[in-house]
């Protein structure tokens, strides 16, 4: 994996129901921050998105908020981060995320969350980028998800070497070392990013 400058954390607008999402939300965080790796995310000051940017901001991290126009005042764009762009559209959002992103985490969160994380998947097994997804499966939100994802391997819809692009681990901690450990998959071709 070669350095790590910047990580996109997709995360919940709604908090959750147990306190273990906000506290793995703001432990990620705090420890991008003390790391020096710079936090791109959504731009919102509501539910998890909140939290993680909050915790990035107090220990003395960058934190660069991407947010489309419309969602300014649902989503209560942050005023506090180190930079905000407002964008047009939810698609410009999220190409501006990736971009500006060597890896991608997703913490606990609803169906923005798992459609932002599945995007950035398809785009490393499509060979559009080269970039590491990893899930922080706080309180054991995620398990379900890997499931079905083994289950998708097993009916003989996802080959293996997909499967294993997705790394998980329950702590901060762990979801950076497997993102430094990770190895990109073998794909036929690797696309230009600005073409596919
Ligand atoms: P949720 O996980 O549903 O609470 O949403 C988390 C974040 O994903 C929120 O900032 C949503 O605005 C965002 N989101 C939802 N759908 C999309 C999309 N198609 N493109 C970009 N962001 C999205």
């Amino acid at each position: 994996m070669p350095e790590l400058r910047s990580i996109c954390v997709y995360a919940g607008s709604n908090a959750g129901r147990l306190p273990a999402y906000a506290l793995a939300a703001a432990a990620l965080g705090e420890l991008l921050a003390r790391r020096g790796i710079h936090v791109v995310y959504g731009g919102g000051d509501i539910g998890l998105m909140g939290v993680v940017a909050d915790a990035a901001l107090a220990a003395g991290g960058q934190v660069t908020g991407i947010i489309p126009r419309t969602l300014m005042r649902r989503e209560v764009g942050h005023r506090g981060l180190t930079e905000l762009i407002v964008v047009e559209t939810m698609h410009e959002r999220k190409h501006e995320m990736a971009r500006r992103a060597d890896a991608f985490v997703a913490l606990p969160g609803g169906i923005g969350t798992v459609e932002e994380l599945v995007e950035a998947l398809t785009w490393t097994q499509l060979g559009v980028h080269r970039k590491p997804c990893a899930l922080l499966d706080a309180g054991g939100y995620w398990t379900p998800f890997v499931g079905f994802l083994d289950h998708a391997v097993a009916e003989g819809f996802l080959p293996e070497r997909h499967r294993a692009m997705l790394v998980t681990a329950d702590t901060p901690e762990g979801v950076l070392a497997a993102i430094e450990r990770w190895e990109p998959p073998e794909v036929e071709r690797w696309l230009d990013p600005e073409q596919a």
